[in-house]
């Protein structure tokens, strides 16, 4: 074993410490070692981590078993083994039944070394099972409270496009023609697109999902102005801004190309410019777009919510949210799918933000794919 470890010995007698030290090196163990012989000198010495503790198994005043349940009160899985002279199979099944991981009989020190050995390699077994059993509960539970949102993001776009489908059939029922009214009419109509165009967006988001986790994003580049995709995502949401009484305001160049993939370009910007709808507060948003020479800059700029410090990395990730989702709708999955393709791309997102003063997301996408 490489690496040093650090090892606590519960024993009074100073030589039989020796002794146990000079078997453990022996067999060629690195480790740095401290003794301990009370109650109180194991507790302070428990406030640290150990990677292995080995106790004789009476002294005076003390022994094994209560030491033992002193260490499993705050060290579950580090080795814990008894050195002593014969005990009795009783006292040695009850020490394996509390925790105890091995028995090691004084007149037989060559086993010791292979049995902590042993113990450290079943303790790192344990860790690895227990991680990733945590893992997998993590995952199950997310995934539990990711479909739990995704029916209910879907729901709600369904049950308004539903309703605005039965108001608008009712109003072509014959006995209802006459005095129908036109504008209304067109008014639902525009609502049931701009709730088809919703689950539209939510559906496009689940699909990338897999595409995104799985493989290395394949990016179909073409030759593609983003100054063009910018206008046409700012015309395509200009009702959901209407309707959130924010102004969208655009500064760029005429034109800005690159070697980009139209679909995945279009749905950063996308992402982008409807966060800071949903999260610009009524605010104007600035759009900018830069042309920075072999790189281009997009910002997209609210003064609405903001986000706070501890959450800017964090929005980045697989369905993180840091708003509650009673009051913004949401996947948490925008953000994610747009870093990964910006990064496909050999680009980069920040953002800046206070809390309460708005939040600005800052794209930067070089011209030409990475050779
Ligand atoms: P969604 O908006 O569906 O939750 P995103 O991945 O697009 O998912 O965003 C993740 C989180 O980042 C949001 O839930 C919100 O907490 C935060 N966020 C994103 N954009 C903004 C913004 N412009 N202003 C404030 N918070 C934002």
């Amino acid at each position: 074993m490489a690496s040093t470890l650090k090892l606590l010995l519960v024993e009074d007698n100073p030589d039989d410490a020796l002794l146990l030290e000079r078997e453990l090196r022996r067999f060629g163990l690195h480790f740095r070692w401290e003794r301990v012989d009370s109650p109180e000198g194991l507790e302070a010495a428990l406030t640290q981590p150990w990677d292995v503790i080995i106790s004789d198994y009476s002294l005076p005043g003390f022994d094994a078993p209560s030491a033992l349940k002193m260490v499993r009160r705050t060290q579950r899985d580090t080795p814990f083994l008894i050195v002593s002279g014969s005990i009795g199979e009783e006292a040695a099944v009850a020490l394996l039944k509390d925790g105890a991981s091995d028995f090691v009989v004084k007149t037989n020190m060559a086993r010791l070394g292979p049995a902590v050995e042993r113990s450290l390699e079943e303790a790192g077994t344990r860790r690895e099972r227990d991680q990733a059993l945590e893992a997998l509960t993590r995952a199950l539970q997310a995934r539990d409270e990711f479909l739990s949102i995704a029916a209910h993001e879907l729901k709600t776009p369904l049950t308004s496009l539903m309703l605005q489908a039965q108001g608008l059939m009712k109003a072509l029922m014959p006995e209802n023609l006459a005095s129908l009214n036109r504008d209304k009419a067109a008014t639902t109509v525009e609502r049931v697109e701009r709730s088809a165009r919703r689950l539209n967006q939510l559906v496009d988001q689940l699909l990338e999902i897999n595409r995104v986790t799985n493989d290395r994003i394949i990016l179909a580049r073409e030759a593609v102005d983003l100054v063009t995709v910018v206008r046409d995502v700012i015309g395509r949401t200009a009702e959901l801004a209407t309707a959130a009484k924010v102004s969208l305001q655009f500064v760029a160049p005429a034109r800005l190309v690159g070697q980009w993939d139209p679909d995945r370009v279009t749905m950063v910007v996308s992402n982008l410019i409807s966060n800071a709808i949903k999260y610009g507060a009524n605010h104007p948003v600035d759009i900018t777009v830069v042309d920075e020479g072999e790189r281009a800059r997009l910002e997209v700029k609210d003064r609405g919510i903001g986000i706070s410090a501890e959450d800017q990395q964090r929005i980045f990730g697989r369905f993180e949210r840091a708003v509650p989702s009673r009051h913004y709708g949401g996947f948490g999955l925008g953000l994610w799918i747009s870093r990964r393709v910006i990064e496909a791309h050999g680009g980069s997102i920040q953002v800046s933000s206070e809390p309460g003063q708005g939040a600005g997301f800052t794209v930067i996408l070089p011209r030409e794919a990475p050779r």
